[in-house]
């Protein structure tokens, strides 16, 4: 579903992604883990081609990403993306934020992505809230109506970026659920997180970065059973 061959970028000098290397089957849930700064979010973004690369192949579902001739905006809808601070339209109410871009990019009549959209706002159990604006929703309230808008595109994967950081304690999990069921659904999912849990229960494999690369890409339990190299050795023993 998601290949990446030596993907290399730097800013000026400054390498940010070093030869990364990974691919990600159908249905497979992967956590990207790894210190503040290595690359996790770069590398991410440069799935859907929010961040252009040096050089390297990113190829989504037989899309090369990094062809002149792709559709971004399409290949963005169906590679949906969530990101830490929740990113909803302000102005618009819960269920507009869900309807506008099913009406812009796949073209849904209005009646349509409403359906979708209420459909959706029911499964992450905020079908109450869709008349509301999103400053009058909790952070985990919006972020989850952030994965129901990414849901109401149909895509064939999902990208997470510290989805729960932002987030007060007692939050975290209403949105750790939501993405647990998704991924029980079989979604693809690539998830920046550092839930350790999360990885724990739903994880198919990890990747650990640092300093641009990709320092292990394991199982889940062979990277929590016996990290190979010492800098996630080192990493895991901070924050478990
Ligand atoms: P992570 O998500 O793992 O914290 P990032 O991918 O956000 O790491 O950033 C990796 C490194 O690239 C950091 O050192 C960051 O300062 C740097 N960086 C990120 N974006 C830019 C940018 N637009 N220009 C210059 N440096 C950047
Ligand atoms: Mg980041």
């Amino acid at each position: 579903m998601i290949t990446l061959h030596n993907v290399t970028k730097s800013y000026g000098k400054f390498k940010v992604l070093s030869n990364c290397t990974t691919s990600i089957a159908k249905g497979e849930v992967v956590v990207v883990c790894g210190p503040s700064g290595s690359g996790k979010s770069t590398l991410i973004k440069t799935v859907n081609g929010l961040e252009p690369i040096d050089s390297g192949e990113i190829i989504v579902s037989g899309i090369r990403v990094s062809d002149p001739g792709t559709n971004l905006p399409m290949l963005r809808s169906k590679v949906g993306m969530v990101f830490q601070h929740f990113e909803l339209f302000p102005h618009l109410t819960i269920i507009q934020n869900l309807v506008l871009a099913q009406v812009k990019v796949l073209k849904r009549s209005k009646s349509v992505a409403e359906k979708t959209g209420m459909a959706l706002l029911d499964r992450v159990g905020l079908v109450a809230h869709a008349a509301k604006f999103p400053g009058q929703l909790s952070g985990g309230q919006q972020q989850r109506v952030a994965i129901a808008r990414a849901l109401a595109m149909d895509p064939i994967a999902m990208l997470f970026d510290e989805p729960t950081s932002a987030l007060d304690p007692e939050m975290i999990n209403e949105v750790l659920d939501v993405m647990v069921e998704l991924a029980r659904e079989g979604m693809t999912m690539m998830v920046v997180t550092h839930e350790m849990g999360f990885a724990r229960k739903v994880a198919n494999r990890v990747i650990f970065m640092d300093r641009g690369e990709i320092v292990e890409d394991a199982e889940k339990e062979d990277f929590f059973g016996t990290p190979r190299s010492e800098r996630a050795q080192h990493f895991l023993s901070k924050i478990l």
